[in-house]
């Protein structure tokens, strides 16, 4: 008889395993099934290795795949990128406001779709209608899923079969497969391009003018500039040109800012309320870019356009969930009063951290760091660029402080240790997320609110 054949014969059998005192305490926790099929994953291990079954180490091996089973994958991390509105971790943090919100409706039965005055059915949208209308000075307004599905919205609503003239200089891609092109055609409308690349003047979109004209349209390139020799029409203009040819005007502005963020020392913004005053009938944007909300896409306008958005079927099928409106009203109510709005606001406070402020907790945070990284590295204290992110204002650079670790190695080992160094970060339990750049590993600290939590985790699981 071989070996192989002779150590899996000699293995336990998944019944004796679930029958071990361990095992069964384990199945009443966390239930049968899924400790079941911790078991057999483990004896595959062990026949696949070809190893003995040592029944101390095999409980604890299921045990640990337990864990490992039942730990959340989606969980809090410590952006430390540089990147404020950072799309893969998340975007905007929500105020305490817009959570305490979320858990009470989420908690039980809502006036969601009902009217507590008059006791009939009520419409999701007029829990944030109003304060859209009050802040941006629309008539009217309705909230989606995202801004992708808002373009949609308005483009499959006021365009269907038909065409929408948009500047060849528009046509962007945002990351995550959000292209213009693409969107036109999922709304069943054809797109009519004109102009060029860097330059479109008013006669193009004239020029372009038919019977099947449905509507012109802006899209804010918010994730590039065209530079140089360049020309594109003003909003004001188009507006008008669209008027007088009949069709309407839709702006999607991408961040859209519900405040001019000059207030607080941040480069300009356009703001929905601009795009409003020059005659756009309606504008679209995103409520966890800018605005520090929730997931949502928020179309502000004419009401009877927003009347036919909200009579399409594409309406139900992308509408918000209770537990995001909760929250976007909440942080809508935080804009009523913009004196307050950066302590009051996570994103904005992030964003406009002073420099000085964030070099002071970078020095405050070397010796821990240090202490950390162990003698194999540098900790220094640097300026950094940090970015706004999501699209917004993609040249216009941060000036922010990090943390830097610079390895003391040869240049081929340098990069090796850089790299096990953030995947150690990787792997707290609060994972840390940095950039590596030009060789050294960069942890930018604006948007880290408090340092006793990572240094604990740190002070727990040193690198060296
Ligand atoms: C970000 C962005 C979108 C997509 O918005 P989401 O809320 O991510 O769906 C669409 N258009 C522009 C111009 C954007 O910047």
């Amino acid at each position: 008889m071989n070996q192989q054949a002779d150590i899996r014969r000699l293995l336990p059998s998944v019944d004796q395993i679930l029958a071990w005192p361990l095992i069964q305490q384990l199945q009443q926790d966390h239930g049968q099934p899924l400790v079941k099929q911790a078991v057999t994953a483990e004896l595959d291990l062990l026949r696949q290795h070809n190893s003995p079954c040592e029944p101390d180490l095999l409980a604890a091996a299921i045990e640990s795949h337990l864990v490992r089973v039942l730990s959340p994958s989606l969980r809090k991390v410590f952006n430390l990128t540089g990147t404020v509105l950072h799309t893969n971790l998340g975007r905007a943090p929500l105020p305490e406001e817009a959570i305490k919100a979320m858990c009470e409706v989420a908690r039980g039965a809502s006036n969601l779709e009902f009217d507590l005055e008059t006791g009939k059915r009520g419409d999701r949208d007029s829990h944030v209608e109003a304060w859209l209308c009050r802040l941006t000075g629309a008539e009217a307004a309705t909230v989606v899923n995202n801004n992708a599905a808002a373009v949609l919205l308005m483009l499959n609503t006021l365009a269907r079969s038909k065409e929408v003239i948009v500047s060849r200089g528009e046509l962007v891609e945002i990351g995550g497969a959000f292209r213009v092109p693409d969107i036109m055609q999922r709304a069943q409308c054809k797109l009519r391009e004109v102009g060029t690349t860097n330059r479109t003047h008013l006669r193009d979109y004239n020029e372009a003018v038919e019977a099947r004209t449905a509507l012109m349209m802006t899209v804010h390139t918010s994730n590039y500039v065209i530079q140089g020799f360049t020309a594109s029409v003003p909003e004001a203009q188009l507006a008008q040109a669209a008027h007088e040819h009949g069709v309407p005007y839709v702006v999607d502005l991408g961040s859209g800012s519900l405040v001019d963020l000059r207030r607080w020392g941040l480069p300009y913004e356009p703001t929905p309320m601009d795009s409003l005053a020059n005659g756009a009938d309606l504008v679209s944007f995103s409520g966890d870019k800018l605005l520090g909300g929730p997931q949502a896409g928020i179309i502000v306008g004419k009401r009877v356009l927003i009347e036919r958005l909200k009579k399409n079927a594409l309406k139900r099928a992308l509408r918000c969930d209770k537990v995001t409106l909760a929250a976007l009203e909440a942080v809508l109510r935080l804009y009523a009063n913009p004196e307050q709005l950066a302590h009051r606001l996570p994103s904005l406070r992030w964003l406009s951290r002073s420099q000085p402020s964030i070099a002071q907790q970078a020095e405050r945070l070397i010796p821990a760091i240090q202490l950390w990284a162990g003698t194999r590295y540098e900790v220094t204290s640097e300026p950094v660029m940090g970015q706004i992110g999501s699209g917004a204002l993609p040249v216009e650079q941060l000036p922010s402080q990090a943390l830097v670790l610079t390895p003391i190695a040869s240049k081929r080992d340098a990069n090796r240790s850089l790299q096990s160094a953030q995947k150690s970060l990787r792997n707290l339990p609060i994972p840390v997320i940095g950039r590596i750049n030009d060789g050294r590993l960069i942890l930018d600290l604006r948007c880290l609110d408090e340092d006793s939590e990572l240094l604990a985790q740190l002070k727990q699981y040193p690198l060296g």
